[in-house]
């Protein structure tokens, strides 16, 4: 277990002019002695390496640049792991442990949202140049514990661990090959989002900005058979450009700096999902804000270092979601565009002459049969 440093032992370790032990995690009032986020220490939930190092050290308590946590696992190119002795040693590292424990609270947050079932999705964290952690197979996501946990090379061989390694793994590194800052993948089937990829609806854009700038454009990858090596090219494709990706007739599939943002973007889509599918019930059709303002959205997400394939695009190509048509169906789908029910109705097609001609026929019957 690694060292927890209270804020009074944070104090004394300042006094004396040390640091903090490599791998150790700091309380949030000791973080604050230490001045903040500014430094890169392996405090709770960080994913730096036990070997980082501090910032360094304060001899009083001056004041710092406001900054915002980093949490990215970083390792030095060509320093994996490689003797068994060595592999052993990584896997239990006061750094690795603690992601460990944040797969686990991701997994149980993923569950705890209603986004996994049974022992549906899975969760991995790259470790090195070929090194990730991730879930085990035929687990439930919302009551693992560290001690469940794979270390794999990104060909899916199991390194240590004592449960076999999830099959949908090769999926999240079809996606790690092709993207190298796709640090950590979730997979889940969150209702919401899910619905759209079943029923093979492309998800809208131009509603919400926090949606444009954190999902980005939603990538859509063709329904292939799961944990398949054909799964994995097509999701690997999409999502080497699309940081959220609907797998038709599956799930999400999301990617992250690190294993909470993959997860914040899990929410994102299936939360972004649910208030379209409400929106556009509600009958009066969808606001969409402007290309030009989505494009100012798109240049905030480049800005914050996250990619997007419309970038290129120009204003009028933006907002494409134009066959996405809210509403409810009230008829068949070749129904007038405004029918009989005052429903709006999905297409706006013209009307079939023979149904209403039918329709017609059928009602002045039942009057004729009402009126006897
Ligand atoms: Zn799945």
């Amino acid at each position: 277990m690694p060292k927890v440093i209270t804020a009074r032992e944070a104090e004394e370790l300042v006094r004396k002019g040390e640091q903090p032990p490599a791998g150790s995690i700091l309380t949030p009032s000791a973080r604050d002695v230490f001045g903040g986020g500014s430094l890169k220490s392996s405090f709770k939930g960080s994913g730096a390496p036990a070997t980082s190092s501090f910032g360094g050290s304060h001899s009083s308590r001056q004041p710092v640049e406001p900054s915002v946590p980093d949490y990215e696992f970083k390792w030095a190119p060509g320093s994996d792991p490689k003797t068994p002795g060595e592999i052993e040693k990584f896997f239990h590292s006061p750094a690795i442990n603690v992601l460990k424990e944040r797969i686990c609270e991701m997994g149980r947050r993923l569950w705890q949202k209603d986004y996994t079932d049974g022992n549906g999705g899975n969760i991995t964290i790259r470790v090195g140049d070929n090194l990730a952690l991730c879930t085990p197979t035929l687990i439930c996501k919302g009551f693992m514990t560290p001690a469940d946990m794979c270390l794999v090379d990104l060909d899916g061989k199991q390194l240590a661990g004592t449960r076999k390694r999830t099959s949908e793994a090769m999926t999240h590194f079809g996606i790690m090959k092709r993207q190298p800052a796709a640090k950590s993948c979730v997979h889940a089937h969150p209702p919401h989002a899910t619905a759209f990829a079943i029923a093979n609806v492309n998800i809208p854009s131009c509603l919400i900005p926090e949606a444009e700038v954190f999902l980005g454009k939603i990538g859509v990858a063709k329904y292939q058979t799961p944990g398949t090596p054909a799964n994995a090219d097509e999701v690997g494709e999409v999502g080497k450009i699309h940081q959220a990706v609907l797998m038709q007739n599956h799930g999400v599939i999301c990617w992250g700096k690190d294993v909470e943002d993959a997860y914040w973007k899990m929410e994102n889509i299936d939360s972004y999902c649910r208030t379209v599918w409400i929106a556009a019930g509600l009958g009066g059709g969808l606001h969409r804000f402007t290309g030009g303002q989505a494009k100012e959205l798109i240049d905030l997400r480049q800005k914050l270092g996250m990619p997007d394939p419309r970038s290129g695009l120009k204003e009028c190509e933006l907002c494409d979601s134009a066959e996405f048509r809210p509403g409810a169906v009230c008829q068949t789908p070749a129904a007038p565009a405004k029918s009989d029910c005052g429903c709006q109705t999905g297409g706006g097609e013209k009307s079939d002459p023979t149904i209403e001609a039918i329709v017609r026929a059928v009602t002045e019957q039942i009057l004729k049969q009402m009126k006897a």
